[in-house]
């Protein structure tokens, strides 16, 4: 359960720390986790009906990317230029949902906030104990390896310390390491490239969270014989070669036909590509050259799967995420998808409230331009911004804004909206900040333990493992299961929650209730 030191001075490149850690387990509701798990495969087939719609993702992306978000454009262009030929576009998602358990107090249940809610859904209720979804994350998922290990060692010590069998039965077991391996050995199956097809990891240069890769590319050796090359986006470019690409078949022209071309084989160093694992490319600082776009490019052309595609990772986004949360719109895509009613129904169940920024989207008799309605849900965004989160599309952690920060912004766009501004906000989306009841944990990180635990909140991620190719239409998936689970906790006061970041540690959930 390591991570690379990094960034320590006269440290060796190859110094190594313990992963930051929670000595205590962060309680989960037991009917919410086992409804997050169940949920899983719904939110894959949601996000594959998606993926296989560009139309929708143009007319959901576009105006987004328009208004001024460079790297969504790009990523727009990138899958309407690569595109393949439906039956030929083998994809492999791992992903994974993040909730936090939403104690229904000083959220938006007070009915705040209510014009342009986007989420026709319950809301928190009463009760209490719901799991809202934080994010759908399809691209670079990241420590299904170091989470297990995180559940493994709270199993370990809760047996050490004498705890009673029905209260070490409320540590479930986490599969993370063996079903992602599992999915991507069938990736590695479903292409067809034959047994000497290798496993290309797709990695940032420099990774401190290279542990949590290395143990996945580990078991996928052991249980699978498959052999793992990590590249960066760069390397690919400088490496692989797409075969035939000259010679036998149309350009490699960006505004190529909708319809797609066919699949071409891979090959990196001369080794045909199997799967194509990407724990890098979600960032912009993920493309320093246009090297690395190319690279890219390489990938989404092949037969290789691919994990995720740019449609999957653009299905991910907060922007889709806002606009599936529209009336009727997870429905749609979840029956298309061949999902009966009920899979929409506890999908809506975990959603947060969502709003788009886009006066467009506000548009209603009493505001025929939408730009009075979005500058009264602003207004309250500024008068209460404890109750929201504003978010860009960007992956990653530390992209967020919050409290004043956020109340400056909304205030800002409100004033633009009055000026005849269309708020300047069309990029991001505005969120129901989840509200998690506190609890208390002992965060141990480089090796030091404080003398007590600290007031505490936690989020619950569930991963999920998706492989098909064609989209809908093309057959049932070859793959749909959810794929173990983490937890990060974080001090109480911290707005942002990535381990990688430094906000949050490693934890598991023990099922209370
Ligand atoms: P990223 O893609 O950068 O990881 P997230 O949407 O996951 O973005 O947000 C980063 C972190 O911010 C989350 O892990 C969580 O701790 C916090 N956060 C995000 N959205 C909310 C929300 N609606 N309510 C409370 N906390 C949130
Ligand atoms: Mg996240």
């Amino acid at each position: 359960m390591v991570v690379g030191l990094g960034g320590v001075p006269g440290a060796p490149p190859a110094a190594l720390i313990h992963a930051p850690l929670a000595v205590e387990p962060a309680p989960v509701p037991r009917a919410a986790f086992l409804s997050a798990v169940a949920a899983a495969t719904h939110f894959n087939a949601l996000a594959a009906a998606v993926a296989a719609d560009p139309a929708w993702m143009e007319a959901t992306l576009g105006p987004a990317a328009a208004a001024g978000d460079a790297f969504t454009a790009r990523l727009l262009a990138l899958r309407r230029g690569t595109a393949r030929t439906p039956g030929d576009d083998l994809a492999l998602a791992i992903t994974r949902s993040d909730y936090m358990v939403d104690g229904g107090g000083g959220g938006l249940a007070d009915g705040g906030g209510g014009a342009g809610n986007k989420n026709g859904g319950p809301g928190p209720g009463p009760a209490g104990a719901v799991l809202l979804q934080v994010e759908l994350n399809t691209i670079a998922s990241s420590f299904g390896c170091l989470g297990g290990a995180a559940s493994a060692l709270h199993a370990d010590a809760a047996a050490r310390a004498g705890w009673p069998a029905d209260a070490r039965a409320r540590l479930p077991p986490n599969s993370a390491k063996a079903s992602i391996a599992a999915a991507l050995a069938a990736g590695a199956a479903a292409a067809g490239v034959g047994t000497d097809g290798i496993v290309l990891f797709v990695v940032q240069p420099g990774e401190r969270n290279a542990y949590d890769q290395a143990s996945l590319a580990e078991e996928l050796w052991v249980s699978h014989g498959l052999v793992t090359v990590r590249a960066t986006l760069e390397e690919v470019a400088a490496a692989g070669r797409l075969e035939g690409a000259e010679g036998d078949g149309p350009p490699e022209d960006p505004a190529a036909p909708a319809a797609g071309r066919p699949a071409r084989r891979l090959t990196f160093g001369g080794r045909p590509v199997a799967v194509a694992y990407l724990r890098s490319g979600y960032s912009p600082a993920d493309y320093p050259s246009e090297a690395a776009w190319t690279g890219r490019a390489l990938l989404e052309r092949s037969t290789a799967a691919v994990c995720p595609t740019a449609a999957w990772q653009l299905a991910g986004s907060k922007k889709v995420q806002q606009a599936l949360a529209g009336a009727g719109v997870t429905e749609a895509f979840l029956e298309r998808a061949g999902c009966a009613p009920p899979a929409a129904a506890q999908v809506r169940s975990h959603y947060a409230g969502l709003w788009s920024l886009d006066p467009g989207d506000h548009v209603t008799d009493a505001s025929p331009d939408g730009k009075s309605a979005l500058a009264a849900l602003l207004q309250d965004a500024a008068a209460r911004p404890g109750a929201y989160v504003l978010k860009p599309q960007r992956e990653g952690g530390g992209n967020n804004t919050y409290g004043a920060q956020l109340a400056a912004a909304a205030a800002a766009a409100v004033a633009d909206l009055g000026a005849g501004g269309s708020g300047g906000l069309g990029a991001f989306i505005l969120m129901q900040r989840i509200q998690p009841a506190p609890h208390g944990a002992t965060l141990v990180r480089g090796g030091v333990a404080p003398p007590a635990p600290v007031p505490c909140i936690s989020e619950l991620g569930i991963f999920g493992a998706w492989l098909g190719r064609g989209g809908v239409g093309g057959g049932p998936p070859l793959l749909n299961a959810p794929a173990g689970h983490l937890v990060r906790t974080k001090p109480a006061g911290a707005d942002e929650g990535g381990v990688a970041a430094g906000f949050a540690v490693l934890s598991s959930p023990y099922l209370v209730g």
